[in-house]
């Protein structure tokens, strides 16, 4: 089958050829639970340009032995090859992949507590093994799958998988507690924001603060849910305090603009985070991590996007434009997603 191949890192992020197209040896089943998927759509995420430049290589590959790789974690297709144990799928079916694989089959006390991102063992397809979405077929486990509705392709939903996941998990957290007349802060309405607002219009009545950099792109996300949109431009924290009547909103992804006893929610990586103390115990605000999300959370995000309540944006590459979609990323110049097809 074809793949795109990372060979090398690229720390400055110069080089103008980042993956190539091979020839690999097409996946086989091993597990009598694996599942073969004909990939449909693959969507090209920040996290891909972060795996090239070598940033996750002391986590995912201290012994230097993961590259050449494919990347490619947030995978949709069509069902080409079931192992014995499968039941209620079959070849043809339309399916988006979750994209952590349990180590133990889901047996751990994480997957039975359905924190399946914290499987034990578990591998992470396009990031810390050697196969990945940037190809034609990719091996998966029965316990990842779910069906796509029939309103919606592979391309719709393939970056829901891991960047839809998150944003709907946070958006998730977050309207459990947020009340009508509260407020909720979103920095950045890009590939993960547009997604968040979407969640955060679909489940609560909280208002919504979109903080954004670019003028175009808040102009485009305001119809999506956004209350207030508020220029990213040095006076935001500024901006936020007025609208929030000086106190800061309920929740929010800025730690500043996050209102006592407030949770700050953390998308995205990169940066530090620095508190003191002190400042912790009088606001009671909390800061909270999200890592993805669980399978279930990705039913709930699909049933979203049935109703149509949660629309990716999107920019379709083929396959053999990976390099170009990737370098289309780095220089900002995808709106929403983009997503790889064959
Ligand atoms: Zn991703």
């Amino acid at each position: 089958m074809k793949a795109q191949v990372l060979h090398s890192y690229d720390p400055e992020m110069k080089q103008d050829v980042w993956v190539k197209e091979e020839e690999v040896p097409n996946p086989k089943l091993e597990k009598a639970s694996d599942v073969i998927v004909k990939i449909g759509a693959a969507g090209v995420c920040r996290t891909d340009l972060h795996v090239i430049e070598g940033e996750w290589r002391h986590i995912q590959d201290p012994d230097d032995k993961l590259l050449p790789c494919v990347m490619g974690h947030e995978n949709a297709g069509w069902i080409e090859e079931v192992g014995s144990d499968v039941e209620g799928f079959k070849k043809g079916d339309s399916v988006i992949l979750h994209p952590i694989i349990s180590g133990t089959n889901g047996t751990c006390l994480s997957c039975r507590k359905g924190l399946d991102t914290h499987a034990e063992n578990g591998i992470f397809p396009g990031l810390n093994v050697k196969e990945g979405g940037y190809s034609e077929l990719l091996k998966t486990s029965v316990r990842n799958l779910i069906k796509i509705p029939n309103t919606l392709t592979p391309k719709d939903v393939a970056p829901f998988s891991d960047a839809g996941l998150t944003a709907y998990r946070v958006a998730k957290k977050a309207t459990r507690h947020l009340l009508p007349g509260e407020n909720c802060v979103v920095i950045g309405a890009g590939g993960l924001g547009h997604i968040a607002i979407q969640c955060l219009k679909a489940m609560c009545a909280a208002n919504i603060i979109i903080v954004e950099k670019s003028e175009t792109a808040l102009k485009h996300a305001m119809p999506l849910g956004g209350d207030h949109g508020v220029l990213n431009d040095g006076n935001e924290v500024e901006r936020v305090m007025e609208l929030t009547k000086g106190l800061g909103a309920e929740a929010s992804m800025g730690l500043s603009m996050t209102k006592n006893t407030g949770s700050y929610y953390i998308v995205g990586y990169g940066e530090d985070i620095k508190i003191k103390s002190v400042d912790m115990i009088i606001s009671e605000r909390n800061i909270i991590g999200n890592l993805i999300g669980t399978w279930s959370e990705l039913y709930e995000l699909m049933e979203l996007a049935n109703k149509d309540l949660v629309r990716l944006s999107m920019q379709e590459y083929k396959l053999s434009e990976a390099n170009k979609a990737l370098h289309d990323l780095n220089n900002g110049l995808v709106k929403g997603r983009a997503v790889l097809v064959p």
